[in-house]
């Protein structure tokens, strides 16, 4: 980090900021021009808060030198993180797909739809139990019962199941889930990150709506500042003038997260889009700007879905994306 200081600034509040960035532990080098001062900070600055140099009056402009985000990048861990669920691996060459509805509905639908999924080769389920719905009157999602008919999809398939988690007082419910989702509207919800930060589950991080990559990774590590290193980030689309598509993919945050972190990206083409034709040509793009798995919403009846019925694939579609999928990854060098 390096700090320029205002001409002829008062010596009194040059020692009280020094004095106060001493007790972060960097080392500071002072070069003193005809002009300015610049204080150079060597060491990790991470901790020490850039508003509050900002807010001196002798200070001129603060910069970084280095990224906030220290646990998730990759210049501190070279190598890709693989996240581990029972042998299903995501992360450093394997790719993995997680399909299924938006929100669990019924015993038959969850079921049936896990089946199907898992015959096309998917390899872990997904499917709302809380929803977070725009409308308060939309379908809220079944909750506990929800989560119950995920495990018993679980019993009858043998897919893992990933489900989002909306309030920290829902924590206990979700025990036996095995991906903890945090969906994009809660990516700033600090206190949530906090406590998924002491569980030890992997938590699949969506970015929020409008939310930078820089604070997208800086939300992965609250959670790692926690304790919970098992981070996977997905990349769902953000908001943009565009109205033709839900939302619009940021293909580039794929190769540029995978760049600048060694955290495993998951593209979600269905809530990026929101319409059905689109997830097809998304998915394969994805794969090929390096994506490590892909989340993809499946429902058995789109038509009649209690949530995001018109960018659901029908059974039948994805098996068809299935096979380019596999044929795409295969491509890239990727074991699904
Ligand atoms: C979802 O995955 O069902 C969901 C609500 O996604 P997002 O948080 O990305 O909108
Ligand atoms: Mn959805």
């Amino acid at each position: 980090m390096v700090v320029i200081l205002k001409q002829d600034p008062s010596q009194k509040k040059v020692e009280e900021l020094l004095a106060w960035l001493e007790k972060f532990g960097v080392k500071i080098n002072i070069v003193k021009g005809t002009q300015t001062t610049i204080l150079g900070l060597v060491g990790d600055t991470s901790k020490i808060d850039i508003d509050n140099i900002r807010a001196r009056d002798i200070v001129e402009k603060v910069q970084r030198v280095q990224e906030p985000y220290k646990n998730t990048n990759r210049k501190f861990h070279p190598d890709d993180t693989v996240i581990d669920v029972n042998g299903e691996k995501i992360g450093a060459g394997n790719f993995k797909v997680i399909a299924g509805p938006c929100s669990v509905e019924n015993a038959e639908q969850i079921v049936s739809v896990a089946k199907s999924v898992k015959a096309s080769g998917a390899n872990f389920l997904r499917g709302g139990a809380f929803k977070p719905r725009t409308s308060p009157y939309a379908f809220q999602g079944l909750r506990a019962e929800g989560i119950d008919l995920l495990i018993e999809a679980r019993k009858q398939t043998g897919l893992p199941i990933v489900t989002e988690i909306m309030s920290l007082s829902h924590i206990d419910m979700f025990s036996d889930v095995d991906i903890i989702q945090v969906g994009a509207r809660n990516m700033q919800n600090f206190e949530l990150l906090k406590e998924l930060g002491k569980c030890n589950k992997p938590i699949l991080l969506k970015r929020g709506l409008a939310n930078t990559l820089e604070e997208f990774l800086m939300s992965a590590e609250y959670i790692f500042a926690g304790g919970n290193s098992k981070v996977i980030l997905c990349e769902r689309g953000i908001r943009t003038f565009e109205t033709m598509t839900r939302n619009t993919l940021d293909i580039s945050a794929v190769p540029l997260l995978k760049k600048i972190s060694h955290l495993p990206v998951v593209v979600d083409p269905s809530h990026a889009t929101g319409l059905t034709y689109l997830v097809k040509p998304l998915s394969l793009a994805s794969i090929a700007a390096g994506a490590d798995a892909l989340i993809i919403e499946v429902h058995n009846d789109p038509k009649n879905a209690l949530s995001d019925g018109a960018q659901s694939l029908t059974p039948e579609d994805f098996d068809n994306v299935m096979t380019d999928i596999k044929a795409i990854s295969g491509f890239m060098g990727k074991t699904l």
